[in-house]
Parts: C-alpha cells; sequence; structure tokens
C-alpha cells in the first residue's frame, strides 16, 4: 500500500484506511470485512464515540498492527469530558494509546481554548499520540492550532470526493500550506456515485478504468488521492467492495486522464456535502490567504 507522511510529524500512514460509519449491525460479518481491509494494508482505521461501534472495532484489530484514529463528539468538549472520553474509547478499542484522536466536529459553545489544552494533556500522558480535527473550516483549524502550546494539528477530516468537491475553495490548499493531512471522509459519496443520476460519470471512470484494470470506484478514489496531500477511508461491510477499495492505490491517473475528468466536472453537478455548514465558511480563497498570511505572520513574531 503506498504510504505518505501525516502532517510533518515523520509518521507514514497508509492512504487508503477503512471507515466505520454505521459498521455494527453485523458485528461478526463487520469484523471479517475490516481484518480483510487490513490483510489487503488498509491498516488505518477510523471511527468514533458516536459511530457507537468501538468495541466491534476494537475486536477487529485486536493483535492488528494499525494506525488507530477515534473521534471525540462535540458534547464531550469540556477539559473532563474529553479526558473521560478518551478513557471510554481507549477501554471499548482494547487499547492503551489511540494514535489519531479528532475533534469530530466544532463546538462554539466550548471555549476552543479548554479543549485542546485536554487533548495537549492526553498526549502528555500517552494516552493519544497525534491531535486532529474534524469538518474544521480555516478559520477553526487556525484557531484550534492557536490554542496550544506544545503540539499542532496534523489533520483535518472533511468530506471530500469526486462529487462533493468544496474542500478545493481554500481549505485543501491551507492543509498543504499548514502541513496537515486532508483525511477524505465519504470517498465514495456514500455510495451515491453509483446512482442513476450519476450514469454519465460513471461511464466516464469506466472508460478511463478499463485502460487500468481498473472499476469506476477505483478510479473515483485514486482520482482523490491524485490531488496530493489527502489519505482516504472509504466504508464498506462487503468483502467485495473492502477487495476493490484496497486495489484503488496502485496505479496512477494520467495527466490526459486527470484533463478528462477535470473538463466533465466542470458541468457535472456537485452533491450536497453531508457538511454543508462548511461550504459557506469557506469563503473566496483572497480571504482565505489573507488570513493564513496573517495567522503565518503572527506566528513568526511570536517565534521571534
Ligand atoms: P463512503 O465510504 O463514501 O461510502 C460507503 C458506501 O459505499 C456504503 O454503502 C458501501 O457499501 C458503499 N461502497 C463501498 N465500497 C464500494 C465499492 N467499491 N463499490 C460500490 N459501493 C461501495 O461513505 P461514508 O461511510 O460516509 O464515509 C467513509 C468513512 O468516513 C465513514 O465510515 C467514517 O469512518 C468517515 N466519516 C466521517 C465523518 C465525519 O464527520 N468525520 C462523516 C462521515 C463519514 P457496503 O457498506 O454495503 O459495502
Amino acid at each position: 500500500m503506498k504510504m505518505i507522511e501525516l502532517g510533518d510529524s515523520g509518521e507514514k500512514i497508509p492512504v487508503l484506511g477503512l471507515g466505520t460509519w454505521k459498521l455494527g449491525a453485523d458485528p461478526e460479518g463487520n469484523i471479517e470485512a475490516l481484518r480483510l481491509g487490513i490483510r489487503l494494508g488498509m491498516r488505518l482505521v477510523d471511527t468514533a464515540e458516536m459511530y457507537a461501534n468501538e468495541e466491534i472495532v476494537g475486536r477487529a484489530i485486536e493483535g492488528q498492527e494499525i494506525f488507530l484514529c477515534t473521534k471525540v463528539s462535540p458534547d464531550h468538549f469540556r477539559y473532563d469530558d474529553v479526558i473521560k472520553a478518551c478513557d471510554r474509547s481507549l477501554r471499548k478499542l482494547g487499547r492503551k494509546q489511540i494514535d489519531l484522536y479528532q475533534l469530530h466536529w466544532p463546538n462554539t459553545s466550548v471555549p476552543i481554548s479548554e479543549t485542546m489544552r485536554a487533548m495537549e494533556r492526553l498526549v502528555d500522558d500517552g494516552k493519544i499520540r497525534y491531535i486532529g480535527v474534524s469538518n474544521f473550516s480555516i478559520d477553526e483549524a487556525i484557531e484550534a492550532q492557536e490554542a496550544m502550546k506544545r503540539y499542532k494539528i496534523v489533520s483535518n477530516q472533511v468530506e471530500y470526493n469526486i462529487l462533493s468537491r468544496s474542500i478545493e475553495d481554500g481549505l485543501a490548499d491551507f492543509c498543504k500550506y499548514e502541513k496537515m493531512t486532508a483525511i477524505a471522509y465519504s470517498p465514495l459519496a456514500r455510495g451515491v456515485l453509483f446512482d442513476q443520476k450519476h450514469r454519465a460519470l460513471a461511464r466516464l471512470l469506466e472508460e478511463i478504468g478499463r485502460a487500468h484494470g481498473k472499476s469506476p470506484g477505483q478510479v473515483a478514489l485514486n482520482w482523490i488521492l491524485s490531488r496530493g496531500n489527502v489519505v482516504a477511508i472509504p466504508k464498506a461491510a462487503s468483502a467485495e467492495h473492502v477487495r476493490e477499495n484496497a486495489g484503488a492505490a496502485d496505479f496512477e491517473l494520467s495527466a490526459k486522464e486527470l484533463g478528462e475528468i477535470g473538463d466533465f466536472l466542470k458541468t457535472h453537478p456537485q452533491e450536497k456535502p453531508l457538511s454543508s455548514r462548511l461550504t459557506p465558511a469557506v469563503k473566496k480563497s483572497s480571504t482565505i490567504w489573507a488570513k493564513l498570511m496573517r495567522y503565518r505572520e503572527g506566528l513568526r513574531n511570536r517565534r521571534g
């Protein structure tokens, strides 16, 4: 499996991991599917306390060498609640340490400084290795980073797929610039990609895939990876889907093929992202860059 660096941490993670949202209804089958993915090299597993499946994930990863990601829910962003939520997740997952602990969603009713103080404490105590955020706009990521004294935010988990590309309006560039890995959730648009209404896109992906011996889904996942600084975490309950997804990173789309897809997407309607609240937050690139520059200037001044 192809690997990339997580943020600028020096840690290498696979470009394809295993999403787990909605896994849990068929524990034995789900465990089998996750273990298959792990065997096939998708050695990054993403869950969340909100998914209520950490015990099942814990059983699936028992004895496995994987990069484990989970998330604290926004209603647990008070200092003590973050610590307790992490302890609970560790217990359920059957691990002594979480590799990447992410804030699932911003919560403006709790001061971000309080939440980030707890996250830093968790690193100091060895309960988590890296701090990440999810569904954070540029402003929110800057605020969260500025609230920390000792550690860097290494990732932002956001919705990104060939049908929902709002992160391209500035957030993706910000992540590259700040060396935060973008973890693409819903990379198959929750399956909508295969709906009748996107048949024309599926046909193009199928045609391009034929030259590589790959399926439309594999081309769609590979397209995400081709953007750089991105890891994708498709969820699949069926072994067939897991196998297919695991085979999405071992080829490269040519510049011509990427151009064809890009041209097609110019006129193809995007799907409303799950996180549509992000779209208004991602303002015009110029505003974003101006903010970013002010932020970097501030950092430079503080470091002297
Ligand atoms: P997704 O991975 O885009 O799509 C999952 C759907 O696609 C399932 O119905 C799955 O079916 C189907 N599928 C998987 N592989 C396929 C293939 N090769 N061909 C055809 N269909 C395929 O959607 P997601 O679950 O929303 O996103 C992935 C992960 O991202 C989640 O599981 C979760 O870990 C994370 N996530 C995070 C957030 C957040 O707020 N941070 C939000 C949403 C998701 P089967 O299951 O039947 O195989």
